[in-house]
């Protein structure tokens, strides 16, 4: 009989490692990192997630620019562990059956299973052995299935494998909203009785990014298993997940500070609080940053504040030696697709993510004359990041940088890497001097690709949104910010400004300081970078949401 639980964390999408590819960006690696430290500081936690066949996609970039993904084949049994117990859960009428693979994050005798319930499997039709099939892929009626494997199915999964006792239902972002119904059907259909067991963190501050599904489609595909009265709980007009998961969770969260504002103004009559996300540090700094870290701030493993408290002890010359090796790695590594190779001498910028508009990845080539004249040879960049297949705008930017590196390669070298993923990512955080990231603001929920940055030693330079709000604030001499504190009232505006921004603090504040007398000045920005990740780490993450959410039994 497995120990009680103090939390069950549902998840669409886990991103533990780049060869168990059930994963798309940010959301799963977040996943990945909560758990990883929940395990470290022995919360007895258990994740529940789809195990899907296609996840992550491969990003292959041809020498035109254009991108051709494959999907990465894995076995799941090469990684996991096929369980004996089976559930069903009755989907468009007909049962349909779920087995369960287990993989054990293990340390120091403890554990976190995480569960991968899977559909893909004999006993099923073809048409259901495709619900664990594409992550993201598919249209409303398959999200609707696969949403009810993940919430009904894991619930049930969790209680054929014995864990009676569970005192919190977390869902990570609104897909695992359906997770509230099971529990619905266990305790008399009484909303008072589910509430006090869920929590909920919504991730997006953009409309598009909460699923909502029409009631005749909902009806169809989840039969029985919506309560007579699903309209009170997920809308009148359509069955939207979020305002399902707000209204069964006894706390909901955003994921920053910024975040949190724009989700109370999103969903007013919710009362949303925030838990700013983190990264785990072990998992994104390099060896010679841990050897930094274990020297100049023991016990930073079980309490990363100390990181904060020690990071001006670390010596000059060491800091600038651990970041030289991590450096050298990324710039061999850039060498290998650069048409004039890349010099290690030289400030390095990087920016990497998911191509979609809010992200502005474009944002550094809106005047080409200024960054020409702002570069002067002084700068080099590092680009990388996949666009859904089937997404035209993410393709076209992504050809387009391509194009602009040609075009631009006598004024300043611009490499752009294939397939980003968290190998890839930890290279390209560790290894460059400043980490760019320019989302339009109020719309990057929190973002995390500048935390591993930080915990590196690398400097921000990004606008004011999702956790460098929090950041900034906290220590403005750790990077620096794009754009003003306030806002143009139109974006076309607000983009122009916040260019010419980038590029003034690139002129006057960036390229300086690089080249500035033995980098003093430079590196005193490293350690406070440095210090920032005492606080932007998953252990401080996850003790707050058991001191606000997780710890408290009803
Ligand atoms: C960390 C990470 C992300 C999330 O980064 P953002 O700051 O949200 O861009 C996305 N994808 C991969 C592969 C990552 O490692």
């Amino acid at each position: 009989m497995p120990n009680p639980l103090t939390v069950a964390y549902f998840t669409m999408e886990i991103g533990l490692d780049a060869d168990i590819p059930t994963y798309a960006g940010g959301l799963g690696i977040l996943a990945a990192d909560l758990m990883l430290s929940a395990r470290d500081m022995k919360i007895p936690a258990a994740c529940v997630t789809l195990c899907w066949q296609h996840g992550y996609m491969h990003q292959v970039i041809n020498p035109d620019g254009s991108q051709s993904y494959s999907e990465t084949n894995w076995r799941p049994h090469d990684r996991l562990t096929l369980l004996p117990q089976k559930v069903t859960v009755a989907i468009g009428g007909h049962e349909v059956n779920i087995a369960v693979w287990a993989l054990s994050l293990k340390d120091s005798g403890f554990e976190v299973p995480v569960y991968f319930l899977d559909t893909n499997i004999p006993e099923n039709s073809p048409e259901d052995r495709a619900i664990t099939g594409n992550l993201y892929g598919g249209d409303g009626w398959m999200r609707l299935r696969q949403e009810a494997v993940l919430g009904i199915g894991g619930v049930r999964i969790l209680r054929a494998l014995g864990y009676a006792e569970i005192n919190k239902f977390h869902m990570n972002e609104g897909h695992a909203a359906f997770l509230t119904l099971e529990l619905l059907k266990e305790r008399g259909f009484h909303d008072e009785n589910v509430r006090p067991s869920c929590v909920f963190t919504t991730h997006t501050p953009v409309k598009a990014g909460h699923d909502v599904f029409p009631y005749d489609m909902a009806w169809k595909v989840m039969g029985d298993n919506l309560p007579w009265h699903i309209k009170k709980l997920a809308g009148e007009d359509a069955l939207s997940m979020t305002h399902l998961a707000f209204h069964l969770s006894a706390k909901s969260f955003a994921v920053s500070r910024v975040h949190g504002i724009v989700s109370n103004r999103m969903f007013p009559g919710e009362r949303i609080e925030y838990v700013t996300n983190g990264v785990y540090l072990p998992r994104w700094i390099t060896p010679e940053i841990k050897n930094l870290f274990d020297k100049y701030a023991s016990g930073w493993p079980s309490d990363p504040a100390a990181l904060t408290r020690h990071c001006r002890e670390i010596p000059d010359e060491e800091l600038l030696a651990a970041h030289r090796a991590a450096k050298h790695r990324l710039i061999a590594e850039a060498n290998k697709y650069a048409v004039s190779p890349l010099s290690e001498n030289i400030l390095t910028l990087a920016s990497a993510r998911r191509v979609v508009s809010y992200k502005r990845p474009e944002l550094l080539y809106t005047n080409l004359v200024r960054l020409k004249e702002v570069s002067q040879g002084h700068i080099q960049i590092i680009h990388a990041g996949n666009a859904h297949p089937a997404d035209r705008f993410g393709q076209d930017v992504i050809q387009r940088m391509i194009q602009r590196s040609k075009e631009l390669l006598d004024s300043v070298k611009i490499v752009y890497l294939p397939n980003y993923n968290p190998e890839l990512a930890k290279l390209l955080t560790s290894g460059a001097d400043v980490w760019l990231n320019t989302p339009t603001r109020l719309h990057e929920a929190s973002g995390t690709s500048g935390m591993k940055a930080v915990a590196n030693g690398t400097l921000n330079l990004s606008t004011l949104d999702g956790w460098w709000v929090e950041g900034y604030e906290m220590d403005p001499q750790s990077g620096w910010r794009i754009g003003p504190l306030s806002q143009a009232l139109d974006a076309d505006d607000t983009r122009q400004i916040d260019a010419e921004d980038l590029y003034t603090q690139l002129q006057y504040q960036v390229i300086p300081e690089f080249y500035y007398r033995d980098h003093v000045r430079w590196i005193r920005r490293m350690k406070r970078s440095i210090g920032l990740a005492g606080y932007f780490n998953t252990h401080r993450a996850v003790q707050e949401y058991v001191e606000k959410a997780w710890g408290h039994a009803k």
